[in-house]
């Protein structure tokens, strides 16, 4: 059942392009790539490591954008420019001493399949490549860079029974 396996989740693992972001990849004149980021999807990543659940990024480019909102969020597992995402995959269960029913992935296209099927929680997008969905344990309502990541953390923190907690101060009377 996929609600009992969400509560095992200590770990969140994403996939860059088509997943925290829409899919596009800007350049600037300099070719500097650029990436547009969605806000929910970073508070979501934040709330998330607020109940220790860990966030990692496996992306198949390399970008400093990525770099940069990894920092931003407190993201220390990231891995760019694997061709072959299975390598970091197993990298990182080494490094976490963690298990594969232990971590859940979001990937948007086949490159993710490998992971998506290790893994004990497996997600995509609305709107990724429609061949992941027999694979897959959840589809987002939201696609790829438009709030699919916020999605995806809300469900882990509520089926672990960390939302409450998590997110106390937001709901607190006013103090006069
Ligand atoms: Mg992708």
């Amino acid at each position: 059942m996929i609600r009992e396996r969400m509560r095992n989740i200590r770990l969140l693992l994403l996939d860059v392009d088509g997943v925290l972001t829409d899919g596009r990849i800007i350049y600037d004149h300099n070719g500097v790539e650029t990436k547009q980021f969605h806000v929910r999807d970073g508070h979501g990543l934040k709330l998330l490591q607020r109940a220790g659940i860990q966030v990692g990024i496996i992306t198949g480019r390399q970008s400093e954008v990525v770099a940069l909102r990894a920092r931003e969020l407190g993201i220390e597992l990231v891995f760019q420019g694997a061709k072959n995402k299975l390598e970091p995959f197993r990298r990182i269960l080494q490094q976490t001493g963690l298990r594969p029913e232990q971590v859940a992935y979001a990937g948007d296209d086949l490159i993710d399949l490998p992971v998506l099927r290790q893994v004990g929680c497996a997600f995509t997008v609305a709107d990724a490549v429609e061949e992941l969905f027999p694979y897959v344990d959840y589809v987002t309502r939201r696609p790829g860079g438009a709030g699919a990541v916020r999605e995806i953390c809300d469900l882990l923190l509520k089926q672990s029974g960390c939302w409450g907690e998590v997110t106390a101060r937001y709901f607190a009377e006013v103090a006069e």
